[in-house]
C-alpha cells in the first residue's frame, strides 16, 4: 500500500474549469471542502480534461478558467498548507490509468450512467456523441483511484459515479491481482447535504442557465441581480400574501440569513407585512456581508500571481509523486514489469 504522510483518510474531489465560481458551487461543494481540510488528507483538482468532454471545440479560455477556479478556492479558504490543489492535466498519469480502465470497462456500464443521457439531451447545441464524453466516468474513476482515495464527497445525484468507480476498481483487482495483493481500494461516497440553491430565475443555479451570483460579484452587481430575481408568482400586488417556501429569495434567506431574519421574512411574506423589494434588499445586505471577505481574499491573491503559480506547482508535484507510485503498481500488476526498476519507469515506485 502507498505510505501516507498522515493517518488521515484521503478525500478526492474536483471541479471543472468553468471560470469564476458562483454561490451554487460554494454551497454545493466548496464550503464542505474548506471544512474537510483538517479532518482528511484532501486532494482537490481543477478538472480541465473533464471540461474538454463537452467544450472540446474551443479551448481558448481553458487555462484562464482553471486559474479562476483556483483563485476562488483560495479566496474561499482552501489552504495549500492543509490540502493539495492541482490541475488535472498537469498529472498525466490520470490519462494513462484512464486508458487502462477503458480497456476493461464494459460499454453498457457507461451507457446506463444517468447523467450521460440527461446531458446529451440537455446540451443539444454541442455534438456529444464522442468517445471522450461517453468515457468521462472512466476518467473520473482514474482521478479517484490513482490517489487511492478513501472518500469522495458527492451529492445524492453523483452516487452512481462513485459506484461505477468502485465497480471499475473491483474489475481491475479481479483481473490483475498479483501475489494476493489488490492494487485499488474501493472508495466510499461521502454524502454532502444538498442545499437547494436557486439561481436568479428560480432554476438551479448554473452557468449554463446564466442565472448565477458569483463569489466575485461586487456589491452593485449583487444588488442588481437580487432586484431582478423571481419571487413567489402569487405575490402580484404588494398586498397579496406569499409563501417563502416556494420563492427563490426565501430559499436564499434560509441559507444565508440569521434566524431572526428568516422568521421575519416568513411571517412578513405570509401576511403581506413586508414587500418583495424590502425582502430582497435584506437578502442583498446579508449576501454582500457574506461575500465580502471572500472577495477581499481573492483580490489579495490576484495581486500575487507568482505565489498562485507556486501553489499550483507544489500541488501538482505532490500529486504527480503520489500518482507515479500508484502507476508503478498498476504497470506491475498489468504487465509484470518490476515497479522498482528506475531505468524502465524513470522514477521508482515506492
Ligand atoms: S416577500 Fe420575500 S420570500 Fe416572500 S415572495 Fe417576496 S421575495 Fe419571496
Amino acid at each position: 500500500m502507498t505510505s501516507r504522510p498522515s493517518q488521515r483518510k484521503r478525500v478526492l474531489s474536483g471541479m471543472r474549469s468553468t471560470g469564476k465560481l458562483h454561490l451554487g458551487n460554494f454551497v454545493g461543494a466548496l464550503d464542505n471542502w474548506v471544512r474537510m481540510q483538517d479532518e482528511y488528507d484532501c486532494f482537490f483538482f481543477v478538472a480541465d480534461w473533464h471540461a474538454l468532454t463537452t467544450d472540446y471545440a474551443d479551448t481558448s479560455r481553458i487555462k484562464e478558467n482553471s486559474l479562476e477556479v483556483l483563485l476562488d478556492w483560495l479566496a474561499a479558504g482552501l489552504d495549500p498548507e492543509r490540502c493539495t490543489m492541482f490541475i488535472q492535466s498537469h498529472v498525466p498519469q490520470h490519462a494513462e490509468l484512464h486508458l487502462l480502465f477503458s480497456m476493461i470497462t464494459p460499454l453498457g456500464w457507461l451507457e446506463r450512467v444517468p447523467t450521460y443521457k440527461e446531458q446529451r439531451d440537455n446540451i443539444a447545441e454541442k455534438d456529444l456523441s464522442t468517445y471522450g464524453f461517453l468515457g468521462y466516468p472512466v476518467l473520473q474513476a482514474a482521478d479517484i483511484l490513482i490517489y487511492k482515495g478513501d472518500f469522495v464527497p458527492v451529492g445524492e445525484d453523483q452516487v452512481p459515479h462513485v459506484e461505477l468507480t468502485r465497480e471499475i476498481a473491483r474489475r481491475f483487482n479481479m483481473f490483475y491481482t498479483r501475489k494476493g495483493m489488490y492494487v485499488f481500494p474501493e472508495p466510499q461516497p461521502l454524502l454532502t447535504p444538498a442545499a437547494k440553491l436557486p439561481g436568479t430565475d428560480g432554476r438551479k443555479m448554473s452557468k449554463s442557465y446564466g442565472n448565477t451570483i458569483l463569489l466575485t460579484d461586487p456589491e452593485s452587481v449583487v444588488r442588481q441581480k437580487l432586484k431582478t430575481m423571481v419571487t413567489d408568482p402569487a405575490r402580484v400586488r404588494r398586498t397579496d400574501p406569499g409563501n417563502p417556501d416556494v420563492c427563490p429569495v426565501g430559499d436564499l434567506h434560509k441559507i444565508f440569513s440569521d434566524r431572526p431574519t428568516i422568521l421575519k421574512v416568513d411571517e412578513g411574506c405570509r401576511s403581506a407585512g413586508i414587500g418583495c423589494i424590502e425582502c430582497k434588499s435584506a437578502m442583498a445586505d446579508n449576501l454582500i456581508k457574506w461575500i465580502e471577505p471572500i472577495r477581499e481574499r481573492r483580490i489579495e491573491h490576484e495581486k500575487n500571481p507568482a505565489r498562485v503559480l507556486e501553489i499550483l506547482n507544489e500541488g501538482s508535484t505532490k500529486a504527480r509523486d503520489e500518482a507515479q507510485k500508484t502507476m508503478a503498481r498498476v504497470r506491475e500488476a498489468v504487465f509484470g514489469w518490476d515497479s522498482k526498476r528506475k531505468e524502465i519507469f524513470g522514477a521508482a515506485g515506492e
